[in-house]
């Protein structure tokens, strides 16, 4: 007897075949002739319905069937009967792997706010919603690989526990294996590091960039795809304490191609995901579209779920520089009228508000900004004539801003130091970074794009601890 995940087998097996299918209950239903038991096993968005004839189980194996129960259902697949679905099982035999208590177990058959199951981070992914995002996760992730595979990239695997701080924004994690209630003191009182585990301070990485320089600087073209963590504080609805980074770096790139790819590389990865979770994504869609009805005229997105992938994968993306940013949003409505939360002038950092004016009020394209002041962006990206901008780039997308982040690097090794000095780092601490300008330095690119960001934006979700697992926040470590 056959065993098949109920997504394959809702595909392929064929009427009148004995299965066996294995889940959870969703709900049961019991009328005078029959008992129906939805059945989820977390392989697609769809149950099977199972049958029993009234009075066919036992009445102790009955009370046990309830939302939540995990058990082995054996049968023959028939014709349905009811509406919205083909198949049905009709059961020859039924054997509970572990029940679960209906006045205890917190997943009922009704729609649990977000907040509530965030709550409960360690059963929702038994949620139509979560498992709809996890596996729309998962397909992200092998379209990323598949991606770079297919355009020759090598997959590096940079370090989680570094030395250097890639952004120079003081966002780590230190990590130790002194005693933090009695760590061992120089002369002059300072913690020695020089006892701890590595002889040295020591982080969680926030970016593999620097690394994935060297890989990029020896390979061609690398990309990392990896855990990056950054104590800041997290608590918007775009940012995580830890949350997963691709970073492509890429030799012989200059700015214009690190863009085509970045435009190439989101755009085929939507692609991917449009055709292969079609079913989670309608369902997300429809989940979305309910929500919206319970918001504010104002307030309700112009766009639904797949329209706004549409969008991105339809329009050519807008590429101007931060510059010419800066004239459209100090000229425009919201600035004027002063509607913006933050200030916005030549010099300043774009806040989510600003990306998002342009993307979905000005443009009514994804975007492209380049050419940022040298002052708001990191050491290592290249410097542009003009002595104050750098070859940076950001990709904004509508609800979300900024998605992705990335430069053209500096090569010139004066340069690169100089720089360093200015904001503060000494080059001795990574000066085998430094190395890779001093023998047979190259043009190169790169970005990172994080991988929830992504997940968040072709999923349709509002909060980026909802298309994480386990997401880490301030205060939240639990699960
Ligand atoms: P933001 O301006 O949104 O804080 P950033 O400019 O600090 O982002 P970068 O250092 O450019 O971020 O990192 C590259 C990419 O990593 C970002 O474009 C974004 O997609 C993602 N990212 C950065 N910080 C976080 C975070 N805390 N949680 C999730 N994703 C993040
Ligand atoms: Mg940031
Ligand atoms: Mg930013
Ligand atoms: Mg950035």
């Amino acid at each position: 007897m056959s065993y098949l995940p109920i997504q394959q087998l809702l595909k392929t097996a064929p009427i009148g075949t004995d299965v066996t299918v294995k889940g959870w209950v969703r709900t049961k239903r019991e009328s005078k002739n029959a008992v129906f038991i939805a059945l989820n096993d977390g392989s697609t968005i769809n149950n099977i319905q199972i049958v029993a004839e009234a009075g066919q189980l036992p009445e102790e194996t009955l009370k046990l069937i309830t939302t939540g129960a995990c058990l082995a259902a054996t049968g023959q697949l028939v014709e349905s009967q009811g509406a919205g679905q083909a198949v049905e099982l009709k059961i020859a035999h039924v054997q509970i792997y572990g029940p679960a208590d209906p006045d205890k177990y917190p997943l009922q058959p009704k729609r649990h706010s977000l907040e509530f199951l965030r709550e409960i981070a360690h059963l929702r992914p038994r949620t139509n919603t979560f498992s709809a995002i996890l596996r729309i996760r998962h397909a992200l992730a092998f379209a990323v690989h598949k991606y770079f595979n297919d355009n020759g990239f090598y997959y590096l695997n940079t370090p989680i526990i570094t030395a250097s701080d890639a952004e120079g924004a003081g966002e780590m994690f230190r990590v130790t294996t002194l005693d933090a209630t009695r760590p061992p003191l120089t002369e002059d009182g300072q913690v020695d590091y020089s006892q701890d585990f590595f002889g040295r301070e020591t982080n969680l990485t926030v970016s593999g960039q620097l690394e994935g320089e060297l890989g990029a600087l020896a390979l061609g073209k690398i990309y990392t795809f990896g855990p990056t963590f950054r104590a800041e504080n997290s608590n918007t609805t775009r940012h995580l304490a830890e949350f997963w980074m691709i970073e492509p770096e890429m030799a012989f790139y200059e700015l214009e191609d690190n863009m085509n790819l970045a435009e190439d590389f989101v755009k085929t990865v939507i692609r991917y995901a449009l055709q292969h979770c079609a079913d989670d994504l309608a369902f997300l869609e429809n989940r979305l579209k309910e929500e919206e009805k319970t918001k504010k005229k104002e307030e309700q997105s112009e766009m639904s779920l797949l329209e706004k992938l549409q969008f991105v994968i339809s329009n050519e993306f807008v590429r101007l520089t931060y510059t010419e940013a800066i004239d459209i949003l100090v000229n425009s409505k919201p600035a004027r009228k002063g509607q913006f939360q933050y200030e916005v002038s030549w010099g300043v950092d774009l806040q989510s508000e600003h990306e998002r004016y342009l993307v979905e009020k000005h443009f009514k394209k994804p975007v492209i900004l380049t050419n940022y002041p040298r002052e708001i962006k990191a050491f290592y990206m290249k410097q542009d004539e003009d002595g104050k901008t750098v070859r940076a780039m950001d990709v904004l997308f509508p609800g979300i801003g900024e998605i992705i982040g990335g430069s053209q690097r500096e090569d010139d090794l004066d340069k690169l130091t100089a720089r360093m000095q200015e904001v503060g780092i000494d080059p001795e601490t990574i000066w085998w970074y430094l190395d890779t300008r001093r023998f047979g330095s190259a043009p190169h690119a790169g970005f990172g794009l994080g991988f929830e960001r992504l997940v968040l934006f072709v999923t349709g979700m509002g909060n980026i601890r909802d298309v994480i697992p386990f997401p880490r926040a301030p205060k939240q470590a639990e699960f």
